[in-house]
């Protein structure tokens, strides 16, 4: 039997749409709409295109975006002043840096200068922490659109194996967090891992975010597990693809993200309700009297 296939365009476009009566509600009781700032390294051209999807869905429900492209060799200093304007600016909820960053600037002096209410794709390491003690309010976007499309399969996470392929910061370890705070029994594998192929056999879900196009091939994956493809890289031809051979898993695996269409439209659909969170926490701040800005002064 094939896969279900985890349609993330689907899901991201009916999540966009209750957030977008949720943004017209906020609007109505706050006088103002939700505002988004994304830093947009201007030089990297897939930053480009996944920016301008950024903007495009955050226009669409109804929120204030702006885009702040950095100009070509910005020093770490400029870059952190402008993350710390904008954590200072009353009319943002919400901070975006796109990355990679500009060549010679050191991502965690920027992550630092993120206001970590503002800090909606969950770098500041304050956040970063917080998610490991199960008490975080803007997680990861990737991340917890890997959890929400595996809720989509209908797998039950407490007590399943999940190994999560890929080590990064940004990706494996945060949804690493998630899924152990979730019950599941979760290992974490990368470059070094001995024999990869019969490790991802036993999973009951696997996560894949290695930026290797086409690394788990069907005779990786365990007759109906999940298969979360996290992964988008230009092959040898130039083509989008992800980290699975979607051909070769489908005809297995219980459950398939495309790529794309997978993971990235929910991305973007969790960056929207993180915003949407961020804005809400800071309205609550002014109503109860504690002005998160002015008590910075
Ligand atoms: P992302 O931003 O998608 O997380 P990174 O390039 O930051 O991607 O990280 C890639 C991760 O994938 C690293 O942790 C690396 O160890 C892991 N990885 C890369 N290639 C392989 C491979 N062939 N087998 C297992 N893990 C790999």
């Amino acid at each position: 039997m094939a896969a279900k296939l985890l349609d993330g365009k689907d899901l991201a476009a009916r999540i966009r749409q209750r957030i977008a009566a949720e943004v017209s509600e906020f609007v109505a009781r706050s006088g103002r709409a939700p505002g988004l700032s994304i830093v947009l390294n201007a030089d990297d051209p897939s930053s480009a295109s996944f920016v301008r999807g950024k903007d495009k869905a955050a226009r669409e429900v109804g929120m204030v975006c702006r885009v702040h492209p950095l100009p070509t060799a910005v020093s770490e200093t400029e870059l952190v002043g402008l993350v710390r304007g904008l954590g200072d600016d009353p009319t943002v909820d919400g901070v975006v840096v796109q990355l990679p960053l500009p060549h010679k600037v050191r991502r965690e002096g920027v992550f630092e200068a993120l206001d970590p209410k503002k800090d909606v794709d969950g770098l500041h390491p304050l956040n970063q922490a917080a998610l490991w003690e199960n008490r975080a309010k803007l997680v990861p976007c990737t991340p917890a659109a890997c959890l929400r499309l595996i809720a989509e399969s209908g797998l039950s996470l407490a007590g399943a194996l999940v190994v999560v392929v890929g080590r990064s910061a940004l990706v494996g370890k945060p949804t690493a967090a998630l899924l152990l705070a979730a019950d599941a029994t979760v290992t974490v594998a990368h470059r070094r891992t001995r024999d990869l192929p019969s490790l991802c056999r036993q999973a009951d879900a696997l996560v894949v975010a290695a930026g290797q196009p086409g690394l788990v091939r069907g005779d990786w994956v365990k007759p109906g597990a999940v298969v979360i493809d996290v992964g988008l890289s230009r092959d040898s031809e130039g083509k989008l693809r992800g980290d699975v051979d979607f051909d070769s898993v489908f005809p297995v695996a219980g459950a398939l993200t495309p790529a794309p269409g997978g993971v990235g439209p929910m991305t973007v659909a969790m960056l929207l309700e993180n915003t949407l969170l961020a804005a809400r926490e800071r309205v609550q701040c002014w109503a109860r009297g504690t002005n998160a800005d002015s008590a910075k002064d």
